[in-house]
């Protein structure tokens, strides 16, 4: 048993992370599709909050059985009704060519000081953001590179640089993964009388800390584990599996 009945009984909505939350070692598996039909029929509000580019948001809000995604840390949202998806851009366009100039730069400049560094696969994805990969491929970088990394960029003016669980994510601009889903309760959630109290949020992740400080509710699936030193907020539950299996775990309490 995770959760005590009074929390049970709030739940309304669930908002997670994608990777290593709803995966494992990269892959969706079938039972964790299975979970978020059996979580969709029984009326809960589904809603992914990734690191992932609009690209990829475009796709997974087409072929999962959510109801809304924030893609890019915040920068947008793209919410579904019937078959109709819409996009709405949280961040500012209005000096976009220039900023992504920067972030190159940014990268450039990294690149000479630790050669293997590499963007992700996902970057001709994203609108903007850039994302440095620091484990889901092929070199990967060491603790002290990826430490190295998000201290550089953290430092240059008017970037935010996050750590997911594979990507080192930075952009200019004030946005985050909080505001895009304080948008979507104030929008989409108040049509649907979805407040802060009835959504449990679960990651796995550094990154996903801001939002285990900002929901009331919050589970981290067990691989939180091992960034669990890093964080200073930490979720209320935690799963026994990992991953998928994690999140399996909690929504059959959930379900039951
Ligand atoms: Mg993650």
């Amino acid at each position: 048993m995770i959760f005590p009945s009074n929390v049970k009984s709030q739940i309304k909505a669930i908002f997670s992370d994608f990777d290593d939350t709803l995966t494992n070692h990269s892959l969706f598996h079938s039972k964790t599709l299975k979970t978020l039909e059996s979580l969709k029929q029984k009326g809960f509000w589904l809603v992914l909050v990734s690191g992932r580019p609009a690209g990829w948001a475009d796709c997974l809000m087409r072929i999962l059985p959510i109801d809304a995604m924030v893609f890019e840390n915040g920068a947008g949202v793209m919410i579904k009704e019937g078959s109709k998806i819409t996009t709405v851009r949280l961040a500012s366009d209005k000096n976009l060519s220039e900023e992504k100039k920067i972030l190159e730069e940014l990268f450039i400049s990294l690149k000479k000081e630790i050669p293997h560094l590499k963007l992700a696969t996902d970057q001709p994805y994203r609108l903007y953001d850039y994302a440095i990969d620091f484990i889901e491929e092929p070199p990967p970088l060491s603790a002290t590179e990826t430490e190295k990394t998000l201290n550089f960029l953290n430092r240059a003016p008017g970037i935010t640089a996050k750590l997911s669980s594979i990507h080192i994510n930075y952009w200019y601009g004030q946005h985050t993964k909080v505001t895009a889903c304080e948008y979507l309760l104030n929008t989409e959630g108040k049509t649907r009388s979805i407040h802060l109290e009835n959504v449990l949020y679960s990651g796995d992740s550094p990154n996903d800390e801001p939002l285990f400080q900002f929901f009331h509710h919050s589970v981290g699936v067990a691989n939180i584990r091992l960034f669990w030193d890093k964080l200073k907020f930490h979720p209320k539950f935690i799963t026994q599996l990992e991953g998928g299996n994690g999140f399996q775990e909690f929504a059959e309490e959930l379900l039951t």
